[in-house]
């Protein structure tokens, strides 16, 4: 009997691996660009077609490929770059591992074309499928380009994954604005079917910085500190907007360690706090962060792909880049100031008066009130507030709030506006409702009661339907398998990289071809990064796809069951990511706009 075990062919093994480096069309946009850098490039122009999908070219005017190299640069495991064990935050998070061309390789028609510098040549590679096809001199100039075109044209179950256009663009403009915070002396350029996307000069860290953060230079706020952590030099040094110009996404937050774009949540949330109460509700910090540490500090433990990286001294590392924003902001522990009452007011010596006003407006903020300090009458305290006063606010969940939404239960109107926020009177104002977070909110105390018992109804559907799932997907679902068992779904695995759905919950809003269920698994893919509990993830991710929409028209009965539930809710002031649910316009606010007091 002969041999049962069979080597896979080579050309299949290169596409399963090539699905570990390259997910979609940004990944290898981020891995041309990282080599061009690699190769000293001091100017990258990148262009795509249909978000990369159809065409990516990425330019360089690096140090080039002789035609040897050119010959190797796509084979699996070539490198040039060294490897010294002791650099391991190299190896392991650059991933010099001699595998994105290779990979991009087999699963596109890839064109290499470099030429050395100090070389008279270039040389032209064509590849198509891992299969060499054309190898030629060429005439152009040093440095290297290479195009890849019809990316996954050979792998259509991966193509499949891919999103609507836009999310590929904007993943696609994450990863270079990301290199480009890393690299404020290079210049990048990103077009697509000739529309400029980027353009980005080279220039200082705070051009940079004022670039992608998009306020002028002269307005960012300047950071550095410096510390001694574990007996070796650590040092943050960046940009951050005035909390007044703050947004309301969280898109801007770059963290560069060692040249390298970085992703490090606990250091994120140190800026955060750093910011403290000077963001405004609901704002998020903007920044971009340079931190120049002891490679030993870096923990090599690391995802390969997101780049998520660890600090083994973290908390040391935390209270610096906390301290560093704070110095930045000029905040002192709380953001009241004093001066002496005497001339309280009115007489305030004018040079305190500037002072405080300077202060307010570096800010973003303004002076909101002003009261005895501790009740001695010789100090007045000033609170500053972060934003242009506006008459609503955030119902919190303290007693006044509890109060409110007690008021609001004895409602018995409530209106819907402009098909996104209801209204609901209370006794000394109104409540302004966002629908979509509301019943995100009802949605994601729903769906946690439904785990918490015996496992809820089902619908069969008349014609199964199976879905092609990444790597990265089938592993979030298997984690959690036995929940959306719970929540009513039919799933299995049906061969690999594909589920078969027999059966889903009653009242799945928008189910369509399965794509609802990729935008489950996604959002739990992220939701497992924030959340310790695959239910709450599991929870989040549903609620957010079975909940009514901004933009969505509600019957009377529809809006009095969502209002019935949310102020039934055990938590109705904010939706499960942190969003409030309820906005407050105070009546004396109304009466104060309409001089009636
Ligand atoms: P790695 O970057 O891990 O070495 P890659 O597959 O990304 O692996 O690249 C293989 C090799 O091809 C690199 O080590 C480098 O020598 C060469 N190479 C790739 N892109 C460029 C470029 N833009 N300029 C010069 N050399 C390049
Ligand atoms: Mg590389």
């Amino acid at each position: 009997m002969g041999a049962r075990i069979q080597r896979l062919p080579q050309s299949l093994v290169l596409k399963i691996a090539a699905g570990e480096v390259i997910e979609r069309p940004a990944s290898a946009v981020k891995e041309l660009v990282e080599n061009a850098l690699d190769a000293g490039a001091s100017r990258i122009g990148i262009e795509i077609e249909e978000a990369g999908l159809q065409g990516i070219h990425v330019a360089d005017n690096g140090l080039g490929m002789s035609r040897e190299d050119v010959e190797l640069c796509t084979e699996r495991h070539a490198t040039s770059k060294m490897r010294t064990p002791t650099d391991l935050f190299t190896i392991s998070t650059m991933g010099f591992r001699g595998e994105a061309l290779a990979s991009i390789a087999a699963v596109s028609r890839l064109t290499v074309e470099s030429r050395p510098a100090g070389g008279d040549e270039g040389t032209r590679l064509v590849v198509e499928g891992g299969v060499q096809r054309e190898l030629l001199p060429v005439g152009r100039d040093v440095g290297t380009t290479i195009e890849i075109r019809g990316l996954f044209y050979n792998t259509p179950a991966r193509r499949k994954f891919m999103r609507h256009r836009d999310t590929e663009l904007r993943h696609v403009t994450q990863a270079v604005v990301a290199l480009a915070a890393a690299r404020p002396e290079v210049s990048f350029r990103l077009d697509q079917g000739g529309r400029q996307i980027l353009d980005l000069p080279p220039g200082e860290r705070g051009l940079r910085a004022a670039e992608l953060l998009r306020l002028e230079a002269g307005r960012l706020l300047a950071v550095q500190r410096e510390a001694e952590i574990g007996g070796a030099r650590a040092r943050v040094e960046g940009f951050l907007k005035p909390p007044g110009e703050c947004g309301r996404a969280r898109s801007r937050q770059y963290v560069v360690v060692r040249q390298r774009p970085i992703a490090c949540r606990p250091l994120t949330t140190a800026v955060y706090n750093g910011y403290g109460s000077l963001l405004p509700h609901n704002g998020h910090p903007e920044f971009v962060l340079w931190l120049d540490l002891d490679p030993r500090h870096l923990d090599v433990n690391v995802h390969p792909t997101k780049r998520e990286v660890r600090f083994s001294r973290e908390p040391e590392l935390r209270q610096l880049v906390q301290e560093a924003v704070r110095d930045a902001l000029k905040v002192p522990e709380a953001q009241t100031y004093s001066y002496p009452s005497g001339e309280a007011d009115e007489a305030a010596p004018a040079e305190e008066t500037a002072r405080v006003e300077g202060l307010a407006e570096s800010h973003g903020g303004y002076v909101a009130e002003t009261e005895p300090w501790d009740g001695t009458a010789d100090q007045m305290r000033l609170t500053l507030l972060p934003a242009a006063p506006v008459p609503g606010a955030p119902v919190s969940a303290d007693a006044v709030g509890r109060q409110n939404l007690g008021e609001a239960r004895h409602s018995t109107k409530s209106w819907q506006i402009h098909d996104k926020y209801l209204l609901i009177p209370i006794r000394d104002g109104l409540l302004v409702v966002d629908q979509h977070v509301a019943h995100e909110r009802v949605r994601f105390e729903e769906v946690q009661d439904a785990l918490e018992s015996e496992g809820g109804a089902s619908q069969q559907l008349l014609v199964p339907l199976t879905v092609e799932v990444s790597p990265v997907e089938m592993e979030a679902f298997l984690q959690a398998r036995d929940l959306f068992e719970r929540l009513g779904f039919g799933v299995r695995e049906f061969g690999p990289g594909s589920l078969l759905i027999d059966a889903i919950p009653p009242g799945l809003r928008h189910w369509g071809d399965g794509d609802l269920f990729h935008e489950i698994l996604s959002d739990l893919i992220e939701e497992l990064d924030v959340r310790p509990e695959v239910r709450d993830a599991v929870a989040a991710s549903m609620a957010c796809h079975t909940s009514i929409r901004a933009g969505e028209r509600l019957s009377i009965p529809e809006m009095e069951t969502l209002v019935r539930k949310l102020l039934n809710a055990r938590e109705p002031f904010a939706c499960p990511h942190g969003r409030p649910i309820l906005i407050k316009i105070q009546l004396h606010e109304l009466d104060r706009l309409f001089h009636r007091t």
